[in-house]
């Protein structure tokens, strides 16, 4: 399979979807190996370094986002920054190296929202596009337990949205987005 072909595949509550992606590699473009600044050559899904042997592989990047509920609304984040600025996006954020997912699906509500919040349920997985990589987008439910809601970090605003009040697709910042409100929706209409 090459990097043309390459096919998403979303899991949501162990039934699989394919999705067609944008078909952007995190090794587009990249001509240098980083750790010594030789030659790079491009297989299917890595490219290797001529010089040091160095492989890099095109995976995605695991970022954690939580569907947060609250007497029968969901909490959305307008984002304040590219990509996709301006857009209706989960709260969430992406790893440090050691931290597990759910500590940092914590601290990222924590910094982005003021909440603490009680993770529920893992909702699903999907792979979104995001600045040219591909993001495995871990979203559980959860509920606010304790804090002060204010919008930070990376959102211009919050705000909360009943099942029948949600934004429009085209104002939800990524494809699994839509299809995460939409599984919350059937399960709350
Ligand atoms: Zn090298």
């Amino acid at each position: 399979m090459t990097l043309v072909d390459l096919v998403l595949v979303a899991l949501v509550h162990g039934r699989s979807f394919r999705l067609s992606s944008s078909r952007v590699s995190i090794l587009d473009g990249w001509e240098f190996c980083p750790r010594c600044r030789g030659p790079l050559t491009r297989g299917a899904n890595h490219a290797r370094c001529a010089d040091c042997g160095e492989t890099l592989w095109a995976n995605p990047v695991p970022g954690v986002q939580a569907l947060v509920e609250r007497d029968g609304q969901v909490l959305l984040a307008r984002r304040g920054i590219e990509p996709r600025i301006g857009l209706w996006d989960f709260p969430g954020g992406f790893l440090d190296e050691h931290e597990h997912p759910l500590d940092g699906l914590r601290r990222e509500l924590r910094e982005e929202t003021g909440l603490e919040i009680e993770v529920g349920d893992l909702l699903g997985i999907w792979l979104d596009p995001y600045d040219g990589r591909t993001i495995l987008s871990l979203t559980w439910l959860a509920t606010p337990v304790g804090g002060v809601e204010r919008a930070a970090d990376d959102v211009a605003e919050l705000a909360w949205f009943g099942a029948a009040e949600l934004p429009p697709n085209d104002q939800i910042a990524f494809p699994g987005q839509v299809e995460a409100l939409a599984l919350w929706r059937s399960t709350r209409g």
